[in-house]
C-alpha cells in the first residue's frame, strides 16, 4: 500500500530543529530521543530520519543502511541504558503502534524502548 506522509507531525519538526528534544543518539539516519511522557524509567523512542509512517513502510522501503543503522541504534541505546537481560540489566520491551488499531498517535514511524520497572504483560484489557 502507497503511504502518504504528513510533513508537519511533530517527529517531522524535531528532525527538521523547529522544536527541541532530549536526544540519547544520533546517527547518519537514527535519531532516538526521551518520550515526553515517559510511561517507566526509561522510555527512549527510536525514529529514522527519513520520511516513513509506520513499521511495515520502513521495513519494505528504507533502504538496507537505514535498516541497519535503525536496528544497530536500537541495540546501542538497550547497551547504553543497561536493558539487557542478564546479570546487570533486566529486559526491556520494544512496541511500534501502527495506524488506528494500533493506536498510533505520530505519522512518523518510531519504536518505544521501555524498562527500568517490571512492565506486565504485553496486553493488557479486551480493547
Ligand atoms: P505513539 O502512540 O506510538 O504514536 O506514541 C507517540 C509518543 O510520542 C507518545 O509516547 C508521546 O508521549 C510522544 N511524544 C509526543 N510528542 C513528543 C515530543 N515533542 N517529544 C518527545 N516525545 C513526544
Amino acid at each position: 500500500m502507497p503511504y502518504s506522509y504528513d510533513d508537519q507531525n511533530i517527529f517531522a519538526k524535531i528532525l527538521r530543529g523547529e522544536i527541541p528534544n532530549d536526544t540519547v543518539l544520533e546517527t547518519e539516519h537514527t535519531l532516538a530521543f526521551n518520550d515526553i511522557q515517559p510511561q517507566a524509567p526509561v522510555h527512549v523512542l527510536v525514529i529514522p530520519k527519513g520520511a516513513y509512517v509506520c513499521h511495515d513502510h520502513f521495513a519494505l522501503e528504507a533502504s538496507d543502511a537505514e535498516i541497519i543503522d535503525f536496528n544497530r541504534a536500537v541495540g546501542q541505546i538497550c547497551s547504553m541504558k543497561n536493558l539487557q537481560p542478564g546479570e546487570d540489566g533486566a529486559g526491556y520491551r520494544t512496541i511500534a503502534n501502527a495506524g488506528e488499531h494500533g493506536v498510533q498517535e505520530v505519522p512518523h514511524f518510531h519504536i518505544h524502548i521501555l524498562g527500568g520497572r517490571p512492565l506486565g504483560r504485553m496486553l493488557s484489557g479486551s480493547g
